[in-house]
């Protein structure tokens, strides 16, 4: 039987830490579904397919990984899917509480499914999708942040929609 795990986030924009943990968990288990969760209560700054589309790229070259949208509750996702674990990565004892509360929540409503968590690399341990908003907002540069794919697609989009230059390019004006 396949081992087949799902890793959802809203990865707005996914970042190298988010990376990190998809290629640990590509490494464990046979399959790995990262999953781009839609949040109505949420205002997000790329929408659910730009994130989605950002994620395939940079996966691009791992087998075993595949990206989808996640519409509903996870557990269901996860059963559906036939997955016996959810993987989430883990930064500071601040992810912690809340991650913790989510995986008993998860387990009460399908027992079968097990969440795991993989712990950030000290090199990954700062990064969030929103510090590199907030870095990229500012008109910094957002490289070894984010996949350098990723890197490049926004900026090629910045590019087209505002005919900057390429050295002027700012992720604020997108
Ligand atoms: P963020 O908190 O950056 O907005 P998401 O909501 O997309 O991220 O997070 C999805 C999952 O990835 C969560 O389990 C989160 O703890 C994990 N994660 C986010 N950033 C990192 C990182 N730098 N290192 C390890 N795990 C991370």
């Amino acid at each position: 039987m396949q081992k087949i795990c799902v890793y959802p986030g809203s990865f707005d924009p996914i970042t190298m830490g988010h990376l990190e943990i998809i290629k640990n968990a590509a490494n464990i288990f046979d399959k790995v579904i990262v999953l781009v969760a839609i949040n109505p209560g949420k205002t997000h700054f790329f929408n659910i397919n730009e994130r989605a589309d950002f994620i395939r790229k940079s996966v691009a070259e791992i087998e075993n990984v595949e990206v989808d949208i996640l519409d509903g509750l996870l557990v269901n996702y996860a059963k559906k899917v036939g997955a016996m674990a959810i993987v989430k990565g883990l930064r500071a004892v601040s992810d912690f509480e809340y991650e913790f509360q989510m995986a008993l929540v998860n387990k009460k409503l399908n027992n079968e499914t097990q969440t795991i968590f993989i712990p950030a690399s000290q090199e990954n341990l700062y990064l969030s999708s929103s510090i590199v908003r907030q870095i990229g907002t500012m008109g910094e540069q957002i490289k070894g942040l984010v996949p350098d794919v990723v890197h490049d697609i926004i900026k090629e989009k910045l590019i087209k929609r505002n005919n900057l230059e390429e050295e002027k390019w700012a992720f604020m004006k997108y």
